[in-house]
């Protein structure tokens, strides 16, 4: 992995950076650039304006890793209440939302994060929207697909997300290709061991490709999360040779990053959705987004070392 990837992710894990990020004045511009603010209603107002360009959205509401039960409660209630708020608004068919596993409580109790997590997905049903369940590190994959499949008993429209890093994936795409199956394929975010990852990005992009078609040659719902150029173009090329019109498969980007390439996807008649996190615990977010990309981190680094 690139070291400054490795650095980056570090700092995510302390407290000193956290509260020099979290305080500068700086830092709030560049949090708003990715993070749609902290509450429902910044969330729903930022929902709006995407759908209204002719986008899709899900929405995560950030925090992760929780060992409170309280916490994970507390995660619990702010999906339900976004969740009747994208109903009341009108929003409900376009806009889903993305839940954390370990946000609801998987370290401490699977069966929490089960219950949890059907309590949210009971409450997408209501609104006429669905969840799409974030993968996370690689010790709680097995956990993530085991908990999907449950809940695909009483809600099969529950989407999972792959992540072409892992030496394992092609396998559980080709296993999650079947009817009606929604999979978001993503690269991965987290700093995986060489054991379990590829961990030079060609081979990780390759991987893609091999998942990608994996799942546009089945029967299911396949979402290409990626910014990626060359990645966007040979998607679409494979979806033509499978026979895939727009509609039967989409294209998934973060919000604040390539927004002229998803307007361009969308009027190209594309179905492209949004990811909007938002929330209070925005920091481990906002790191991982800077380990990805030199340039943002540079960015960043400039302006707190300029006017902190
Ligand atoms: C909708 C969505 C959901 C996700 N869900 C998960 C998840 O559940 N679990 C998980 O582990 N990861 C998730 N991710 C993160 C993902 O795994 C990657 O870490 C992240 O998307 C970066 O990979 P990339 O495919 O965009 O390619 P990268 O290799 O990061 O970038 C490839 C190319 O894309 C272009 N690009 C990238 N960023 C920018 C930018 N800011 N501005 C301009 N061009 C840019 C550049 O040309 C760059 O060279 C998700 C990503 C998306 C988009």
């Amino acid at each position: 992995m690139n070291p400054l990837r490795t650095l980056i992710l570090a700092a995510a894990g302390n407290d000193t950076i956290r509260h020099l990020v979290a305080t500068a004045p700086v830092s709030r511009d560049v949090v708003r650039r990715f993070v749609a603010g902290e509450t429902t209603q910044d969330a729903v107002h930022a929902t709006r304006g995407l759908v209204e360009s002719g986008l899709s959205v899900t929405l995560d509401y950030l925090g992760e890793d929780t060992t409170d039960r309280d916490q994970a409660e507390r995660t619990v209630q702010a999906y339900l209440e976004l969740l009747d708020k994208l109903h009341s608004d009108g929003l409900a068919d376009r806009a889903e939302v993305s839940v954390k596993l370990s946000a609801v409580g998987q370290a401490l109790d699977e069966r929490l994060a089960l219950e949890n997590a059907s309590r949210i997905c009971a409450a997408a049903e209501q609104a006429g929207t669905t969840v799409t369940l974030d993968m996370e590190d690689h010790t709680t994959t097995d956990s993530t697909l085991g908990t999907l499949r449950e809940l695909r008993r009483s809600w099969p429209w529950v989407g999972g997300v792959l992540q072409s890093y892992l030496h394992r994936t092609l396998d559980d795409a080709t296993a999650l290709s079947g009817e009606g199956s929604r999979i978001r394929l993503c690269k991965g975010a987290y700093n995986e061991p060489e054991s379990v990852a590829y961990i030079d990005q060609h081979d990780v992009d390759l991987s893609y490709v091999r998942c990608a078609n994996a799942l546009l040659s089945g029967e299911g719902y396949p979402m290409f999360a990626t910014h990626d150029p060359r990645l966007i173009e040979i998607i679409g090329e494979r979806a033509r040779w499978y026979g895939r019109k727009p509609g039967s498969y989409e294209y998934q980007m973060l919000y604040g990053v390539r927004p002229d390439e998803q307007r361009r996807l969308a009027g190209s008649g594309e179905t492209v959705r949004v990811y909007i996190p938002y929330g209070e615990e925005w920091y481990g977010y906002l790191m991982r987004r800077m380990a990805e990309r030199p340039a943002n981190t540079a960015f960043f680094l400039r302006s707190l070392v300029s006017k902190s």
